[in-house]
């Protein structure tokens, strides 16, 4: 259980300064340590870009606790370990007759990580993936558990906490009907009639995703969509912006089936199998977040970057994300674009970019992922989220001895 070298993130680009990483087995166990730690933060599984779960005490990491998925059908609700990766509880949640509204790219991914951070899909109608938490459970700087829900009036700030507010140990979910989905690939798109048009592709499907390396053109857009039960032939646009359907690929140990067959959501919805390894593998990543009405202009702006960026450059997704009202959401009051890189594993030199990208996209209060490479600084975040000094003052009631806080808290949020 006990571990004393030092730890690595998945990327093996953040090494952990903690002094030790915990692994319980039991919320039990989890909470003594809690109870005895001067200085602890929660760890899911790794897979955030910087150091935004580390801290110089206690990693705990809680992927040991059992998952315990309780569905309640009547309030149509999913509760479970934070520690649980999606791809390990989605098949036992269809099993029983229900489905989460997104899953990000990556089913690799803990519940408890992945909504501290605000993780998400795409889809211009749909949330974050933090947006389908109902309520939690928190154990506080001495080990006691309370329960946070919607009705709480810090619930808002509470939900997307960088791990700032405690140590989640279970999240209770909104599930629907559970559904049947199809993935379609078109392309490639003309890069100007594609930056006229970004709404609108994003519209064309439930959760789409376009791809591009800022050259001439959009090579692709992998389009998601809901099939109505007892239909196996819904109908997909035959193009996209004049970009023909490709027969795209069946599902593989690498991806999940693009060829336009019908299946479950779990299966569908995110990119990669939970076998897989996920992504490029050898890869660093950053992310940013414009509101949608900007996109074009946004992205043009980009471009103008395309020789600094390219020579690093795996390939950048574009996804969409509905608004929502969480102090700390990247899409807080409005709809966005989201622009991720998967950069070459060349941190250094992702590095050096960043803060001209950045600059590039401030005209347009472009927000970073919180899971993710970024030089903005805890200047810029106050310009970028209005609700800020609100979150300091909720860590600061919750953490009054600073048990949970980070370094990543200090330089970026001024917690
Ligand atoms: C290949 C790859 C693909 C990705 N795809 C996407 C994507 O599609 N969409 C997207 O938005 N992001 C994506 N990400 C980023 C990723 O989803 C986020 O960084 C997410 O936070 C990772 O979750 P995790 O379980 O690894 O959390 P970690 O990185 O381990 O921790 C993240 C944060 O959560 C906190 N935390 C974790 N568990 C707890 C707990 N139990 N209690 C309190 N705090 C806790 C930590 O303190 C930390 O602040 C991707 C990352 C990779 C490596």
């Amino acid at each position: 259980m006990r571990s004393t070298v030092r730890e690595l993130n998945w990327s093996g680009t953040v090494t952990y300064t903690a002094e030790q990483v915990l692994r319980p087995s039991s919320l039990d166990e989890a909470a003594a340590i809690v109870a005895r730690s001067p200085r602890v933060h929660g760890l899911g599984t790794r897979h955030s870009f910087n150091d935004v779960a580390d801290t110089p005490g206690v990693l705990l990491d809680l992927t040991g606790i059992p998952t315990d998925l309780v569905v309640d059908a009547d309030r149509r609700t999913a509760t479970l370990g934070a520690g649980t990766r999606y791809g390990d509880v989605a098949p036992d949640l269809d099993r029983a007759g229900f489905a989460l509204h997104n899953t990000g790219s990556l089913p690799h991914i803990s519940v408890g990580g992945a909504v501290a951070t605000g993780t998400h899909g795409s889809g211009t109608t749909l949330g974050s993936l933090s947006t389908a938490v109902r309520s939690f459970r928190v154990l506080g700087p001495d080990g006691s558990e309370r329960t946070i829900d919607r009705s709480d009036p810090d619930f808002d700030g509470a939900v997307l906490h960088l791990g700032l507010l405690g140590i989640v140990t279970r999240v209770t979910l909104d599930v629907e009907p559970a559904y049947r989905m199809r993935q379609d690939v078109y392309g490639p798109i003309p890069w100007d009639t594609f930056t006229e048009h970004v709404a609108e592709v994003h519209a064309a499907g439930t959760s789409v995703c376009s791809y591009t390396v800022f050259g001439d053109e959009i090579s692709e857009v992998l389009l998601k969509s809901r099939v109505p039960d007892g239909d196996d032939d819904v109908p997909v646009p035959g193009e996209l912006l004049g970009a023909p359907r490709s027969p795209g690929a069946p599902g593989d140990a690498s991806r999940t089936a693009r060829d336009g067959s019908v299946g479950p959501w779990w299966d569908r919805l995110p990119h990669f199998p939970i076998g897989s390894v996920p992504s490029h593998g050898s890869e660093v990543q950053s992310e940013h977040f414009v509101p949608l009405r900007h996109a074009g202009a946004a992205l043009d702006a980009l471009r103008g970057l395309a020789d600094r960026i390219q020579p690093h450059l795996h390939v950048c997704e574009l996804r969409t994300m509905a608004a929502d009202g969480f102090w700390l959401s990247p899409a807080q009051g409005e709809d966005v674009l989201c622009i991720a890189f998967t950069w070459k594993k060349h941190p250094a030199e992702v590095a050096a970019v960043l803060p001209d990208l950045e600059s590039r996209l401030a005209p347009f209060g472009g927000r970073p992922h919180w899971g993710k490479m970024s030089s903005v600084d805890a200047a810029a975040i106050a310009g970028l989220y209005p609700r800020v000094a609100d979150f300091r003052d909720l860590v600061a009631r919750a953490d009054p001895d600073r048990t949970f806080a980070s370094a990543f808290g200090e330089r970026v949020l001024g917690t």
